[in-house]
């Protein structure tokens, strides 16, 4: 294992890299800051996750002029990763003072012109108002110097390679250095590498077989109108700290989402949909803790830098291997474990052979848990918010209300009670999610059923509580049921709002 100093790193970063905790360098960071030091064009064959962040943008910290003009643009694929591209690049370069612009479509192109007109040292930007800017000639290439492609495959897989092209070909390519990342080396970005690299040398730090073996992979098989019940208690037994759950379709992260805020999870969904600041937010959120579980679908998922994923779930299966790389790529990061689990629907099948074809490895079969299992981790997890919540209660009104409490019955009956109430009938059993067609069957059979007589609406039954009488109408009442997903699993609110 070497050290940022051995690789040629300067004082003056790596002063800012120990501000940010970045000690010794990642495998990638490791061959990859030496060769572009040298000015040497890069394949980078890395996930997100590895350092590569750190792989390009340490080096061009270094290699970059205050005040000489933009030398370096940055692509990628979504406005995400363009914001925490420059944030990075930011942190590395506070010490040098470069200025580093974000540019992506969606924000006002006025602000985005006035900043372009001070000649920040580093762009990074989504490919498509990037375009806007070089025909606007707000943005001017000749005197860029280096220029990365941030995984790459995902600029193609959303159609961005005509204008990754264009840019590339707009720019001058004497003296340039291109570094290019990209998990997977689809046959347009050998193309991209042949077309407009010079002699590049290849990092790798996928091991063989494709994906990072820090990742646990497993499937369940489980028929469609299962799947929530077994994912929720596939989620109680496995506790994960954060994890990310694929679906198909934006219904379907909708759907998925509220069923599971309506069972009590902290959960929140991001797809197309949303909207950027609602984005922030909710990623936010899931880094600060604040959120449990994030539903996804794979666009919205792209590029996103999320540390500390345990688990990644494939509600629906991915289409194809390329997919399922990128999104169990979410967990498993940074020298941590992960588990990666899919649900296959029975005709499905095909599709989980063809991904451990193509990744060469075979990802072991898991039954459902046991009811028991199930149970015993409610069970548990119940103990361990109790100890929580008895080491944080400082109310002392509780205590007097309490003592009243066991004044007037035997204390286990009034304990099994208040758990019965607030905690285990939490379940909402009657929420059902709308039915998802399986994909085709490889070879093209359809699935007969499923093409409208299977359909169920989302709805959730009527419930006691809503016919008036029943449990969770008293804690609607109450004003102690929380409504929005930020703030669940918290039976003890309800309990602590019912007794102030
Ligand atoms: P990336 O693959 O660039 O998205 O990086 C994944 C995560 O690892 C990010 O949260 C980085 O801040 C972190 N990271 C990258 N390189 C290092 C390093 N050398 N030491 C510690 N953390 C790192």
């Amino acid at each position: 294992m070497k050290f940022f100093k051995q690789l040629g790193v300067s004082d003056e970063t790596l002063k800012s890299l120990e501000d940010i905790g970045f000690e010794t360098p990642t495998p990638i960071q490791e061959e990859s800051i030496p060769l572009a030091l040298e000015r040497k064009d890069i394949l980078g064959q890395a996930q997100t996750g590895t350092g590569k962040t750190g792989a390009f943008g340490i080096p061009i910290i270094e290699t970059t002029e205050k005040q000489a003009g933009t030398q370096v643009l940055i692509l990628t694929p979504t406005r995400e990763l363009a914001v925490q591209v420059s944030e990075q690049l930011k942190t590395f370069a506070k010490y040098k003072k470069l200025g580093v612009s974000v540019i992506f479509g969606g924000m006002s192109i006025d602000r985005q012109i006035k900043d372009l007109k001070r000649k920040p040292e580093i762009i990074v930007g989504t490919p498509g108002r990037i375009i806007d800017h070089i025909k606007r000639r707000t943005l001017k290439l000749e005197s860029i110097r280096t220029l990365v492609l941030d995984e790459a495959d995902e600029m193609m897989n959303m159609g961005f390679i005509d204008d990754v092209k264009f840019i590339m070909s707009e720019m001058p390519s004497e003296n340039r250095q291109t570094l290019l990342f990209s998990a997977t080396m689809p046959p347009a970005i050998q193309e991209l590498v042949t077309r407009f690299m010079k002699d590049p040398t290849i990092v790798k730090t996928m091991k063989q077989g494709g994906s990072d073996p820090q990742i646990e992979e497993h499937y369940t098989i489980v028929k469609e109108l299962e799947k929530l019940e077994v994912f929720t208690d596939f989620l109680d037994v496995h506790q994960p700290e954060l994890a990310i759950v694929f679906g198909r379709t934006k219904r379907r992260v909708d759907e998925l989402t509220s069923a599971l805020i309506a069972k009590g999870y902290r959960a929140e969904g991001l797809h197309g949909d949303i909207t950027q600041s609602k984005r922030l937010e909710v990623l936010k959120k899931f880094r600060n803790n604040a959120l449990d579980i994030l539903v996804a679908t794979d666009v919205a998922a792209r590029g996103l830098d999320i540390s500390g994923v345990t688990h990644v779930y494939n509600f629906d299966i991915p289409q194809d291997a390329e997919s399922y790389t990128h999104r169990i790529g979410r967990t498993g990061r940074a020298g941590k474990e992960g588990v990666a689990l899919t649900f296959v629907n029975p005709v499905e099948m095909d599709y989980l052979r063809m991904i451990e074809n193509e990744k060469k490895k075979t990802i072991s079969a898991l039954r459902p848990p046991h009811k028991k299992e199930v149970q015993k981790s409610r069970e548990k997890e119940t103990f361990d918010k109790i100890e929580q919540w008895k080491s944080e209660n400082t109310n002392t009104h509780t205590f007097e209300v309490a003592e009243r409490l066991l004044e007037q019955g035997e204390a286990k009956e009034v304990v099994a009670a208040l758990l019965n109430e607030f905690l285990f009938s939490r379940t909402d059993d009657s929420i059902q999610l709308s039915f998802e067609k399986p994909l085709t069957r490889k070879g093209g059979q359809r699935r007969g059923k499923g093409q409208g007589g299977g359909k169920k609406p989302f709805r959730k039954g009527r419930s006691q509580g809503q016919q008036g009488g029943g449990r969770n109408n008293k804690r609607q009442g109450g004003g102690g049921r929380p409504q929005q997903g930020s703030q669940k699993r918290q039976g003890g609110r309800t309990f602590k709002d019912h007794i102030k």
